[in-house]
């Protein structure tokens, strides 16, 4: 019998031709989903697809966006909600 990680679906299965011309099943990675804008959803630039393990091989500057709510908010929304923040700090005074 296979191994069990070949037997379940974590893995993406391809069919590949091969030199001697027969077919054969390969196994790759899933890729992981991409990482969001949390308040409207938008793909965020910037930040690569990776497993954890991945990730954590890249350095922090090349994981995430220096910047306030780098990697959390896509730049249009986080303009919103620095001129809400702002306007709210203003309206306290
Ligand atoms: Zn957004």
């Amino acid at each position: 019998m296979v191994r069990g990680m070949y037997r379940s679906r974590s893995l993406k299965r391809k069919f590949t031709r091969v030199p001697g011309g027969g077919n054969a099943l390969h196994y790759k990675r899933k890729k992981t989903s991409p990482h969001v804008c949390a308040e409207c959803g938008a793909r965020l630039g910037g930040i690569p697809r990776g497993t954890p393990h991945e990730m954590k091989k890249c350095t922090r500057s090349e994981r995430t966006v220096s910047r306030a709510y780098g990697g959390q908010l896509c730049p249009s929304c986080l303009k919103r909600k620095l001129i809400r923040e702002t306007r709210e700090k203003m309206g306290q005074q």
